[in-house]
């Protein structure tokens, strides 16, 4: 019954929100009746036993085509699952389809996808966010209880803060990124969306666990999510004294300011911090790291061995160029031109080099923040959603990403929660980050102020 009353959520909503690439309507419905059946036997029944469960289209897996929202891997599907997904379904979950998203999880509004944009439930003519923008809107438009997403500079918490719920990017390493279709390999998280703390608690128990499948994955024990009654008392949490000079709209402000006395009423005392390097020069670091990683990870589309290839190239160099020429969008190809140029040589030293050296000054920069502070809260994203179309120039677009790309660049874990709404009744998201592997206590500190 809760499957087929998600299934037909989607069946009504998604004509006006357009969050899903796939709809896996005869599965999902299979996979039900198997919980059901299980459970009639008296088996034990998993964390996410029968539950709904949303994936983003860069999330591999092996009975429904995986697209990363691209053309050139249009109708691929992979001959595996994602380690997420064999973790899913071994806690009973329901998977009923994938997620629309930005092409190879590039961009901030899921207006980059090949297969057209998704819209926020919240205000059809604004964006969800992105890129990871269809899980958010899915969680949010009622489709499911959970999604997951993928968090390279600020994927899961900008969407999960324009459309008023929770999303987590856990620490570089917790979650097994073996069957994440790559884009930048070192910042990449896969990490879930949730209504409530409770039930992202559920599918962060089920997703954190060492993987020998991913070279990056941390062999540590897995971690405990509970929630706790005074999650914040005597805990010092890091405001920062200047948020670059981004001034935040009034409403975010007023928000921002609640959230710290709402601290203050939970017991916690408040400490300015400062990162001043993370913040100014974050972005422009990211910027290069991040393509510079992508142009390596989108050589294998190549037309042979992934997707479609082009049916009229007469040699191999048309054959590639004519593949990725219609099957790359805009964004993408600026990207992979970006990475090249920066990984060339004579301008590896001068771009690629001082980039890793940023990365090392921000990753420092935080670290001294965690010697005085247990966790810091900022805004997710300088304004709330914005609309459809309004943020057309790249970088623009980039901007949006500044509060959050440092957290990818540090490793660390970030969760976004809802604070509230504008005037204009859109939501505003706040954020927590803490040090390496405080996942569990973000989340708790979250669940006590969102
Ligand atoms: N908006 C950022 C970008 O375009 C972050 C994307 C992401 O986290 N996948 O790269």
């Amino acid at each position: 019954d809760v499957v087929r009353s998600c299934l037909e959520r989607m069946r009504k909503m998604e004509p006006h929100i357009h969050a899903m690439l796939h709809i896996a309507t005869d599965s999902a419905l299979e996979s039900a009746a198997a919980v059901d059946a299980a459970i009639e036997k008296g088996r034990v029944p998993g964390c996410l036993m029968g539950v709904p469960v949303v994936l983003k289209d860069n999330i591999c897996t092996s009975d429904m085509p995986t697209t990363c929202a691209s053309k050139i891997l249009a109708g691929w599907t992979p001959p595996y699952d994602a380690t997420v997904v064999k973790m899913l379904k071994a806690e009973g979950a329901v998977i009923l389809g994938k997620t629309n998203c930005d092409e190879f999880a590039m961009g901030g509004s899921t207006e980059n996808s090949a297969f057209g944009p998704t819209m926020n439930p919240w205000d059809v003519g604004r964006v969800p966010g992105g890129s990871s923008g269809g899980s958010a809107a899915a969680v949010a438009a009622g489709y499911a209880p959970l999604s997951l997403g993928s968090d390279t500079g600020g994927s899961i918490r900008q969407p999960a803060s324009f459309c008023g719920i929770y999303g987590m990017k856990p620490t570089y390493g917790q979650v097994s990124r073996y069957g994440l279709v790559a884009f930048a390999s070192s910042l990449d998280q896969i990490g879930p969306f949730a209504r409530t703390a409770e039930d992202l608690r559920l599918i962060l128990s089920a997703i954190c666990a060492f993987d020998p499948c991913d070279s990056t994955s941390e062999d540590r024990p897995a971690p405990r999510f509970d929630l706790s009654d005074a999650p914040l008392r005597g805990k010092k949490i890091g405001v920062l004294a200047k948020l670059v000079d981004s001034k935040l709209t009034a409403d975010l402000q007023a928000a921002l300011d609640g959230q710290i006395a709402e601290c203050r009423r939970l017991g916690a005392e408040i400490v300015e911090v400062a990162l001043p390097k993370a913040l100014e020069y974050g972005l422009a670091c990211y910027y290069i790291l991040a393509p510079a990683e992508a142009s390596s990870n989108l050589a294998r589309y190549d037309g042979v061995r992934y997707g479609a290839a082009h049916k009229e190239a007469k040699s191999l160099l048309e054959l590639y160029v004519k593949t990725r020429g219609e099957g790359f969008g805009p964004e993408v190809k600026r990207r992979i031109l970006t990475g090249t140029y920066v990984l060339s040589s004579g301008f590896y030293d001068a771009y690629y080099l001082t980039a890793q050296k940023v990365r090392k000054v921000v990753k420092q920069e935080f670290a001294a923040a965690f010697e005085r502070v247990d966790a810091i809260l900022l805004p997710t994203a300088p304004t709330p959603a914005f609309k459809l179309g309004e943020m057309s120039a790249p970088l623009t677009m980039y901007m949006a990403d500044i509060f959050t790309i440092p957290v990818n660049l540090a490793g660390l874990p970030g969760i976004s929660f809802n604070a509230g709404f504008s005037s204009a009744g859109l939501p505003l998201g706040m954020q927590l980050i803490g040090p390496r592997w405080s996942d569990a206590m973000i989340l708790d500190m979250a669940a006590a102020l969102g």
